[in-house]
Protein backbone atom coordinates (compact mmCIF):
# COMPACT_ATOMS: atom_id res chain seq x y z
CA UNK A 1 0.00 0.00 0.00
CA UNK A 2 2.94 2.58 0.51
CA UNK A 3 3.07 2.58 -3.42
CA UNK A 4 0.15 2.48 -4.00
CA UNK A 5 -1.35 5.44 -5.77
CA UNK A 6 -5.00 4.43 -7.19
CA UNK A 7 -8.23 5.23 -5.28
CA UNK A 8 -8.85 4.26 -1.72
CA UNK A 9 -12.18 4.19 -0.68
CA UNK A 10 -12.75 1.21 -2.40
CA UNK A 11 -10.97 -0.06 0.54
CA UNK A 12 -13.56 1.18 3.05
CA UNK A 13 -16.39 -0.65 0.97
CA UNK A 14 -14.62 -3.91 0.80
CA UNK A 15 -14.12 -3.90 4.72
CA UNK A 16 -17.73 -2.04 5.08
CA UNK A 17 -16.53 0.50 7.25
CA UNK A 18 -14.49 3.89 7.42
CA UNK A 19 -11.34 3.55 7.65
CA UNK A 20 -10.37 7.44 7.26
CA UNK A 21 -8.06 7.14 4.78
CA UNK A 22 -8.69 10.79 2.63
CA UNK A 23 -8.25 13.35 5.87
CA UNK A 24 -11.08 15.73 6.27
CA UNK A 25 -13.63 14.12 3.23
CA UNK A 26 -14.11 11.51 5.68
CA UNK A 27 -16.07 13.36 7.41
CA UNK A 28 -18.36 15.04 5.26
CA UNK A 29 -21.36 13.55 2.88
CA UNK A 30 -18.97 13.27 -0.13
CA UNK A 31 -17.28 9.95 2.06
CA UNK A 32 -18.04 7.15 -0.56
CA UNK A 33 -19.32 4.21 2.04
CA UNK A 34 -22.10 6.57 2.77
CA UNK A 35 -23.13 7.33 -0.60
CA UNK A 36 -22.30 3.63 -1.78
CA UNK A 37 -22.18 1.15 1.16
CA UNK A 38 -21.52 -1.82 -0.39
CA UNK A 39 -18.51 -3.86 -1.50
CA UNK A 40 -16.69 -2.30 -4.84
CA UNK A 41 -16.81 -4.06 -8.60
CA UNK A 42 -19.29 -5.76 -10.38
CA UNK A 43 -20.36 -8.39 -7.84
CA UNK A 44 -19.88 -6.00 -4.81
CA UNK A 45 -23.85 -6.05 -4.59
CA UNK A 46 -24.51 -9.73 -4.80
CA UNK A 47 -26.32 -11.49 -2.01
CA UNK A 48 -23.47 -11.97 0.94
CA UNK A 49 -22.26 -15.63 1.27
CA UNK A 50 -20.88 -16.68 4.86
CA UNK A 51 -17.91 -15.92 5.20
CA UNK A 52 -15.16 -18.18 6.48
CA UNK A 53 -13.11 -18.23 9.19
CA UNK A 54 -10.24 -17.52 7.20
CA UNK A 55 -11.88 -14.90 5.78
CA UNK A 56 -12.98 -13.29 8.43
CA UNK A 57 -8.97 -13.33 9.63
CA UNK A 58 -7.84 -12.02 6.43
CA UNK A 59 -10.48 -9.43 6.05
CA UNK A 60 -9.41 -8.55 9.77
CA UNK A 61 -5.54 -8.52 8.43
CA UNK A 62 -6.49 -6.70 5.29
CA UNK A 63 -8.44 -4.17 7.22
CA UNK A 64 -5.78 -3.15 9.72
CA UNK A 65 -2.75 -2.74 6.84
CA UNK A 66 -4.97 -1.02 5.22
CA UNK A 67 -6.29 1.91 8.34
CA UNK A 68 -2.44 1.99 9.11
CA UNK A 69 -0.96 2.30 5.75
CA UNK A 70 1.29 -0.70 5.50
CA UNK A 71 2.90 -3.59 2.88
CA UNK A 72 2.19 -7.05 3.45
CA UNK A 73 5.59 -7.29 4.68
CA UNK A 74 6.44 -4.49 7.05
CA UNK A 75 3.22 -5.86 8.67
CA UNK A 76 4.40 -9.23 8.97
CA UNK A 77 7.57 -7.97 10.31
CA UNK A 78 5.73 -5.88 13.28
CA UNK A 79 3.40 -9.61 13.98
CA UNK A 80 7.01 -11.38 14.21
CA UNK A 81 8.71 -8.52 16.43
CA UNK A 82 5.48 -8.64 18.62
CA UNK A 83 5.00 -12.33 19.12
CA UNK A 84 8.45 -12.19 19.89
CA UNK A 85 8.09 -9.70 22.79
CA UNK A 86 6.09 -10.63 26.69
CA UNK A 87 2.55 -10.27 27.17
CA UNK A 88 -0.75 -10.24 24.25
CA UNK A 89 0.29 -10.43 20.85
CA UNK A 90 -2.42 -8.48 19.34
CA UNK A 91 -1.89 -5.54 21.91
CA UNK A 92 2.11 -5.47 21.50
CA UNK A 93 1.47 -5.16 17.29
CA UNK A 94 -0.84 -2.69 17.81
CA UNK A 95 1.67 -0.88 20.23
CA UNK A 96 4.25 -0.89 17.64
CA UNK A 97 1.35 0.41 14.71
CA UNK A 98 0.52 3.12 16.65
CA UNK A 99 3.96 4.36 18.01
CA UNK A 100 5.08 4.94 14.62
CA UNK A 101 6.10 8.49 13.94
CA UNK A 102 3.84 9.05 10.74
CA UNK A 103 0.55 7.33 12.94
CA UNK A 104 1.65 10.09 16.49
CA UNK A 105 2.03 13.08 13.78
CA UNK A 106 -1.19 11.62 12.25
CA UNK A 107 -3.06 11.03 16.24
CA UNK A 108 -1.30 14.99 17.25
CA UNK A 109 -3.49 15.99 14.25
CA UNK A 110 -0.42 17.19 12.56
CA UNK A 111 -1.34 15.12 9.56
CA UNK A 112 -5.03 15.00 8.06
CA UNK A 113 -4.64 11.28 7.46
CA UNK A 114 -1.91 8.81 7.75
CA UNK A 115 -0.74 8.87 4.63
CA UNK A 116 -0.70 12.98 4.81
CA UNK A 117 1.40 12.33 8.34
CA UNK A 118 3.75 10.17 6.16
CA UNK A 119 4.54 12.55 3.57
CA UNK A 120 5.33 15.71 5.76
CA UNK A 121 7.45 12.77 7.52
CA UNK A 122 9.77 12.13 4.87
CA UNK A 123 9.83 15.75 3.75
CA UNK A 124 12.05 16.89 7.10
CA UNK A 125 9.30 18.73 8.72
CA UNK A 126 9.73 16.59 12.41
CA UNK A 127 12.55 16.68 15.02
CA UNK A 128 12.53 14.03 17.84
CA UNK A 129 14.23 14.64 21.10
CA UNK A 130 15.88 17.72 18.72
CA UNK A 131 17.01 15.62 15.74
CA UNK A 132 16.16 15.16 12.79
CA UNK A 133 13.89 12.37 11.25
CA UNK A 134 12.27 11.51 8.31
CA UNK A 135 11.51 7.85 8.27
CA UNK A 136 7.75 7.07 9.05
CA UNK A 137 8.55 3.75 10.91
CA UNK A 138 10.75 5.24 13.98
CA UNK A 139 9.46 4.05 16.61
CA UNK A 140 8.59 6.54 19.53
CA UNK A 141 8.70 5.80 23.21
CA UNK A 142 7.49 7.43 26.52
CA UNK A 143 9.55 10.45 27.38
CA UNK A 144 9.81 10.77 23.41
CA UNK A 145 9.71 14.54 21.94
CA UNK A 146 8.34 15.67 18.60
CA UNK A 147 8.39 19.44 17.25
CA UNK A 148 7.69 20.90 13.81
CA UNK A 149 11.00 21.94 12.60
CA UNK A 150 10.66 25.75 11.60
CA UNK A 151 7.74 27.58 11.55
CA UNK A 152 6.01 25.88 8.26
CA UNK A 153 2.09 27.91 7.76
CA UNK A 154 1.04 24.12 6.49
CA UNK A 155 -0.02 22.96 9.87
CA UNK A 156 -2.38 25.48 10.65
CA UNK A 157 -4.68 24.34 8.25
CA UNK A 158 -3.94 20.84 9.26
CA UNK A 159 -4.28 21.53 12.59
CA UNK A 160 -7.63 23.85 11.98
CA UNK A 161 -9.18 20.38 9.64
CA UNK A 162 -8.07 17.97 12.61
CA UNK A 163 -9.82 19.44 15.48
CA UNK A 164 -12.69 16.51 14.75
CA UNK A 165 -9.91 14.26 16.46
CA UNK A 166 -9.15 14.65 20.18
CA UNK A 167 -5.47 14.11 21.14
CA UNK A 168 -5.55 10.36 22.72
CA UNK A 169 -4.11 10.51 26.56
CA UNK A 170 -1.14 9.23 26.22
CA UNK A 171 -0.04 12.06 23.92
CA UNK A 172 0.45 15.60 25.08
CA UNK A 173 0.20 18.75 22.41
CA UNK A 174 1.32 22.41 22.45
CA UNK A 175 -0.34 23.87 19.90
CA UNK A 176 1.48 26.92 20.02
CA UNK A 177 4.93 25.50 19.92
CA UNK A 178 3.45 22.74 17.74
CA UNK A 179 4.71 19.81 19.60
CA UNK A 180 4.24 17.18 21.10
CA UNK A 181 4.98 14.36 23.80
CA UNK A 182 4.74 10.79 24.39
CA UNK A 183 3.09 10.45 27.86
CA UNK A 184 2.79 6.40 27.97
CA UNK A 185 2.47 3.17 25.99
CA UNK A 186 -1.08 3.18 24.50
CA UNK A 187 -3.75 0.98 25.92
CA UNK A 188 -5.48 -0.99 24.37
CA UNK A 189 -8.96 1.16 24.49
CA UNK A 190 -6.79 4.53 22.97
CA UNK A 191 -5.43 2.48 19.80
CA UNK A 192 -7.69 1.94 16.83
CA UNK A 193 -11.23 0.68 17.80
CA UNK A 194 -12.13 -1.32 14.75
CA UNK A 195 -8.89 -3.08 15.00
CA UNK A 196 -9.59 -7.35 15.93
CA UNK A 197 -6.59 -8.42 16.52
CA UNK A 198 -7.04 -11.66 17.68
CA UNK A 199 -8.37 -12.47 14.16
CA UNK A 200 -5.40 -11.00 13.07
CA UNK A 201 -3.01 -13.21 15.46
CA UNK A 202 -5.08 -16.23 14.36
CA UNK A 203 -4.48 -15.40 10.90
CA UNK A 204 -0.48 -15.56 11.44
CA UNK A 205 -0.75 -18.40 13.38
CA UNK A 206 -2.79 -20.64 10.78
FE1 LIG B 1 -13.08 5.84 3.52
FE2 LIG B 1 -12.59 8.41 3.81
FE3 LIG B 1 -13.18 7.44 1.39
FE4 LIG B 1 -15.05 7.65 3.30
S1 LIG B 1 -13.97 9.33 2.28
S2 LIG B 1 -14.74 5.90 1.99
S3 LIG B 1 -13.87 7.13 5.17
S4 LIG B 1 -11.37 6.97 2.65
Amino acid sequence: MANYSGPVCRFCRREGAKLYLKGERCYTPKCAIERRAFAPGMHGQARKRKTSDYGLQLRAKQKARRIYGLLEKQFRNYFDQASNEPGVTGINLLRHLELRLDNVVYRLGLGSSRKQARQLVTHRHFEVNGKLVNVPSYQLKPGDELKVKGSDGVFDVVLEASKVRPVPAWLSFNTDAKSGKILARPERHEMEPGVEEQLIVEFYSR
